[in-house]
């Protein structure tokens, strides 16, 4: 016996969520089944608000509504240093500790050769772009202390060294392995204050030392 179609449909759609498996999916549609309509409705109005009003920063890759970002859109942020995190939920995570005053870069992700995420999958491109004849004087390298944001961080480090800017990686100290997000804000905080300049002249590269 099947499902009535929307039922079914409900429970594909949820299935199709990250974390969502079949089972969680067919228990959250039983749920909505079974809550008050006005409920459901709400929801569903935030989903369609998410995609009517919510997309990306035209600068910088963080959530905005609208074109821009609140931090690029404010003119008292420090353009000449820029912060890059892999995830909309990192600036919220670094803005929580009150230490950052620069401006962001979200790269939408880390390099993950598993799931087949390479630079190109990533807002490296529009980093480079953003770094040409701008005002940016440090990047700091604000991804996840785990084996994807170290993977992210060195190559990043390994792009933008010939740029002649001053690069620089958050200081250990986070928990390894963990994610940004989960760190307290006193340890992110000193993280950021104790961050440092990334070795970007490889022994491999022997042109790097001219
Ligand atoms: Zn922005």
């Amino acid at each position: 016996m099947l499902y009535a179609l929307p039922v079914q449909e409900l429970i594909d759609e949820l299935g199709r969520l990250p974390g969502i498996g079949p089972r969680s999916a067919q228990r959250i549609a039983f749920h909505l089944l079974r809550v008050d309509e006005v409920d459901a409705r709400r929801l569903s109005a935030a989903i369609v608000a998410l995609k009517e009003r919510v997309g990306f920063c035209e600068i910088c890759w963080n959530i905005a509504e609208g074109t821009r970002c609140e931090t690029c859109a404010d003119e008292r942020r420090d353009g000449s240093i820029i912060c890059v995190v892999e995830e909309p939920k990192d600036v919220i995570a670094l803005e929580r500790t009150g230490e950052f005053r620069g401006r962001y870069h979200v790269l939408q992700g880390a390099i993950n050769p598993i799931d087949g995420i390479g630079p190109d999958q990533l807002r490296v491109k529009e980093l480079l772009e953003r770094l040409q004849n701008s005002e940016v004087e440090e990047v700091v390298l604000c991804t996840n202390p785990n084996l994807e944001g170290e993977a992210t961080a060195m190559y990043l480090a390994r792009l933008l060294g010939p740029l002649g800017l001053r690069v620089t990686r958050i200081a250990s100290g986070l928990p390894v392995g963990g994610d940004l997000e989960y760190a307290d804000e006193l340890t992110l905080g000193r993280a950021l204050e104790g961050r440092r300049e990334v070795g970007t002249r490889q022994a491999s590269d022997p042109q790097g030392d001219a």
